[in-house]
């Protein structure tokens, strides 16, 4: 007999920022035994991912008050009703390490049903994205505690994985395995990945991990650029030393004898785009994974498109699938690559504000709240 419920205790304190740029305050939210559907989970860790950054900015509509993060992971403190598996068929008892999506959805729709597009679900909803008056006030990753909501996707952890190589598995990780499906990589490929944050390195290790030749990553910090050889780059370039035309010279003569079968945009600058599409073959295929926030505008060419028979693709949160991917690639890859070291920044909860600050300057790669 499993042990479904641990002790629960009646608050739990949040990192909660009244509205955009606004200091963080650590604030008390009432804990409850979880409903239906539900499992209440005390939080290990939770990493800074660039949308919390951008959310916390303004950049993008995000309610407040609000509490951010959704890469976390955590140990079950109860299990609602309903829940006893986790989406592999693995049971779940109180005290069991799990990740869970980033999102949740309403129920079944349109597009779980027919669309085969569970993570666009009309009402589909993510951790650290509500306003922290909504019930049950702890859904976000900058806390000690965490509902996780009914219609989530949950998978038990492994006990070799260390909470480092974990946590960004729901986000990062999920969001480059479903980035790099969609570009098509396979073996033998020329991939070109335009930025080296922890996307871009984690999409370097997928190609290489998917059979990919050859990859060319692009940066323009000159840290991530020395570490991407770590993570399967086998030419990192810096866009800011070379004009546009000289960039699209190199990468193209790396690639031969055509150009890139795939190209992969993570860092988030539309302004990047039409030499994206320089860089690929005839056929090429290039998925958009970065440019998250609204007004991305950019010229293109629409008769480079047409011409180079070249296939365009846009990926907006992960299908569910793609999570066990995730999951089984780090827990296959932990030997080759190094991803324990990609979390190069711990922070207490009150902390929060220096790791968001230190994050956005880009001093650390993956900043990890540890309530
Ligand atoms: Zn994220």
């Amino acid at each position: 007999m499993t042990k479904r419920e641990g002790a629960i205790v009646r608050t739990g304190r949040l990192a909660v920022y009244d509205a955009p740029g606004k200091p963080f305050e650590i604030r008390a939210f009432p804990v409850r035994r979880p409903r239906a559907g539900e499992v209440l989970v005390k939080i290990r860790m939770s990493t800074i991912c660039r949308s919390d950054i951008h959310s916390y900015l303004g950049h993008r509509p995000n309610p407040c008050p609000g509490v951010l993060g959704h890469e976390i992971i955590g140990n079950i403190v109860a299990l609602g009703e309903g829940i006893t598996h986790d989406m592999r068929g693995d049971p779940l008892a109180a005290g069991d390490r799990i990740t869970w999506s980033e999102y949740f959805i309403p129920g079944p729709n349109y597009y779980t049903e027919v669309l085969d597009l569970p993570q666009k679900s009309p009402g589909v909803d993510k951790y650290g994205h509500m306003a922290v008056t909504t019930e049950p006030h702890h859904h976000g990753g900058f806390g000690e505690y965490c509902y996780v909501l009914p219609q989530s996707w949950i998978l038990k952890l492994p006990a070799e994985l260390t909470d480092e190589e974990a946590t960004p598995i729901n986000c990062g990780v999920a969001t480059m395995i479903c980035v790099t499906e969609r570009a098509e990589i396979g073996v033998g490929d020329a991939v070109v990945i335009q930025g080296l944050g922890l996307l871009g390195l984690y999409g370097a290790a997928i190609a290489k991990a998917r059979g990919a030749r050859l990859v060319i990553g692009l940066d323009t910090v000159g840290a991530r650029r020395a570490m991407s050889a770590r993570f399967g780059v086998d030419r990192a370039l810096d866009p800011s030393a070379m004009s546009e035309t000289e960039l699209v010279r190199q990468v193209r003569a790396f690639c031969k004898p055509e150009g890139a079968d795939a190209v992969i945009e993570v860092c988030g600058y539309p302004e990047v785009i039409p030499a994206g599409i320089q860089y690929l073959r005839t056929g090429g295929r290039y998925v958009l994974g970065g440019v998250v926030n609204p007004d991305s505008f950019v010229r293109i060419d629409a008769n480079q498109l047409l011409r180079k028979l070249i296939t365009l693709r846009g990926v907006h949160n992960y299908h569910p699938r793609n999570l066990i991917e995730a999951l089984d690639f780090v827990h296959a890859n932990r030997k080759r690559f190094p991803f324990h070291d990609l979390v190069d920044g711990k922070y207490k909860l009150e902390e929060v504000g220096r790791a968001m600050k230190d994050a956005e300057d880009r001093r650390v790669l993956r900043a990890a709240i540890v309530p």
